[in-house]
């Protein structure tokens, strides 16, 4: 990238290649499966279609402004460029994480909502919704997400992965941590014989959303 670029934008780069790469050290993703992107202002800061991660370097960030036009970069983007875009579009994500997490990818093949096994799911927004299949890098995948998404924070695409975003990378990254893990854990539930895992009911889950509010360190 061009050291005419502002140092928010180089360091948004080098935080989205840092990113993709975690996806593929925690076996999120295999090979150049998924996708990340941040945002900075209006430009959107993508991984390029096709590319492993551990071969990005400075030189090949790829941004693209709202309209998916290319504005920085030489590498073609990421081929669920309409997918990122309408998350920005409809929501104040300033980050995007794609993954094929097998878990999370293994349940999207079983049902239309992650079923309400942990509260773990009040970080996601709420139940997680499987959006309707469409190919990959269409608009209508991108449709589908954004009807899936309605109220949360990520979902999961039928028989392909999970789309997560936040207002950082690192929020995106954690939420699809725990989308994979939440679907882990129900998977794991729901396979014992003869047994059928209990739910929280939505006024557990709702108790929850409130409770974390005020979770964690203070100040
Ligand atoms: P890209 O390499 O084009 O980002 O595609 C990977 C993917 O996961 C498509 O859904
Ligand atoms: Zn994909």
């Amino acid at each position: 990238m061009s050291e005419q670029q502002p140092e928010s934008v180089r360091q948004a780069w080098r935080d989205v290649v840092d990113t993709a790469r975690r996806s593929a050290a925690d076996g999120l993703v295999v090979g150049t499966s998924g996708n990340v992107s941040a945002r900075v202002g209006d430009l959107v800061l993508v991984t390029p279609s096709g590319v492993p991660y551990d071969r990005l370097g400075p030189d090949d960030a790829v941004g693209v402004d709202l309209e998916g036009n290319q504005v920085i970069g030489d590498l073609g983007p990421t081929s669920e460029l309409p997918l990122h875009l309408a998350v920005y579009r409809s929501t104040d994500a300033a980050a995007v994480v794609h993954t094929h997490a097998v878990h999370a990818t293994a349940v999207s093949t079983l049902v239309a909502e992650v079923p309400l096994v942990h509260y773990a799911a009040a970080i996601l927004g709420g139940p997680v919704r499987t959006a309707a299949y469409a190919r990959y890098g269409t608009p209508e995948l991108a449709d589908a997400m954004l009807e899936a998404l309605r109220g949360r924070t990520g979902c999961l695409l039928a028989n392909h992965g999970t789309v997560t975003y936040g207002d950082t990378l690192d929020q995106a990254y954690d939420r699809t941590a725990q989308l994979e893990w939440l679907c882990h854990l129900w998977l794991t539930a729901s396979s014992v014989p003869g047994h059928t895992p209990a739910l929280l009911s939505t006024a557990q889950l709702a108790e929850v959303t409130q409770a974390l509010k005020g979770y964690g360190q203070r100040g």
